[in-house]
């Protein structure tokens, strides 16, 4: 009885899934599916030859063309065109012999007019950005512990990251290998010219341990990387007892949405005059000595327009700047308009032991304030960096683990 039962639902269901379509040429240029709702979906035939799935032009095991384009598909015509309810593929005649297949939900996927479902879906979930007042609303908190061991909470803390661009863990122990190992739940801790870890602590005068830490203004690190430092991951061992060293941060994609908005002049002279950041010195116990060096906008933006990376760093900006003349005083102007905005939006926290602040270092700008260690209470923070194409990597195959292609 049960199983008859399940066979009749099975075959509702494929009933159900069948979708009635039909296929047309249009110029030879393109192919056209009008589904029975009178959706319809249009494809280049150049890409539906150079995406051929036949055994002959696709490798199914590594889900890979074959083709290096030596034979050149673009001048190849199709002759004829049908949609095979059956199957539920469409079928291509081309004029040299060759016949291809592509089943409906391949093509659904790969539909051109709704490629933004999938580029929010799987390349990067969209980004919210926040103002000072929306950032209570935007703060997301989890275990240490649950993500170490859950991979539904990393998923979830990752994607925070993402989204919000920053995240807060609580329960670390007291231990400086909290860094690493979420790192290494991640992927891969990134190697700088400072190493892989680092510790954060004032560094006082000898026999003076009342050391004034003088506010770190609002920044981001490693402006003068091309392959900038994708999150900071920071874990709080000791707080200072003194009023300061409470983290300070702004969403600088929000600041540069809100310069685009209010200032557009400005925001295009941050977004296209060139800085040079550079970094010189040595580090580490090999005091490997080196000389970073790279050039690039305040704002930069990606291929979409969207906000990519943001650079600030008051102390390893470059006096000498490398621009016209000309456009000196006006970037100066517009600079100082960001910084003011910046400064306006920033929020003040402070973490305590076992706190790992997470944040992403292209996008947010983060500082401190000024504190004072005693002997017996010296602040002590540890931090590690991992890149973002590790992280949207991990993210993809926790939200997507069976994906081939
Ligand atoms: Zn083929």
């Amino acid at each position: 009885m049960l199983s008859c039962r399940r066979l009749i639902g099975q075959l509702a269901n494929r009933s159900q899934l069948r979708c009635y379509a039909t296929a047309r040429l249009l110029d030879q240029r393109y192919v056209e599916l009008t589904q029975k709702n009178g959706e319809q979906l249009k494809y280049p035939s150049v890409w539906l030859r150079d995406n051929c799935q036949c055994p002959d032009c696709f490798y199914a095991a590594t889900s890979t063309r074959k083709s290096n384009w030596e034979r050149g598909p673009l001048n190849v015509r199709a002759e004829t065109v049908r949609f095979d309810v059956q199957r539920q593929q469409l079928i291509v005649h081309w004029q040299d012999a060759h016949e291809s297949s592509y089943d409906l939900n391949w093509l659904q996927e790969r539909d051109f007019a709704s490629r933004q479902r999938y580029l929010d879906a799987v390349y990067k979930p969209p980004m919210q950005l926040w103002s000072k007042t929306e950032f209570a609303a935007n703060t997301c908190e989890f275990a240490y512990k649950d993500v170490l061991k859950q991979d539904a909470v990393l998923l979830q803390w990752l994607e925070a990251l993402a989204v919000k661009g920053f995240a807060l863990l609580h329960g670390a122990p007291n231990d400086v290998h909290v860094v690493r190992q979420l790192a290494e739940r991640i992927g891969y801790i990134k190697h700088t010219t400072y190493g892989d870890v680092f510790e954060v602590k004032s560094k006082p005068n000898a026999g003076n341990y009342a050391y004034l830490m003088t506010p770190l203004p609002l920044h981001t690190d490693m402006p003068y990387y091309e392959y900038k430092a994708g999150i900071n991951i920071l874990h709080t061992l000791v707080q200072s007892e003194s009023p300061g060293g409470s983290n300070t941060m702004t969403d600088g994609f929000y600041i540069a949405d809100k310069l685009r908005r209010e200032h557009p002049a400005y925001f295009e002279l941050l977004r296209s005059v060139p800085v040079n950041w550079f970094d010189i010195g040595h580090d580490g116990d090999a005091k490997k000595p080196f000389h970073s060096l790279w050039r690039a906008p305040i704002i930069c933006l990606d291929v979409d327009g969207q906000y990519a990376r943001i650079n600030q760093n008051t102390t390893k900006r470059d006096s000498r700047f490398s621009v016209p003349l000309e456009q000196v005083v006006a970037w100066y102007e517009a600079y100082d308009m960001f910084m003011q905005l910046a400064q306006a939006e920033a929020v003040e926290f402070k973490t305590r032991p076992g706190d790992v602040f997470v944040f992403n270092n292209l996008r947010m700008l983060h500082g401190r304030t000024a504190y004072e260690d005693s002997p017996e209470n010296k602040r002590h923070l540890v931090g590690a960096y991992v890149d973002w194409d590790i992280i949207y990597s991990k993210l993809r195959t926790l939200k997507f683990p069976n994906a081939k292609d």
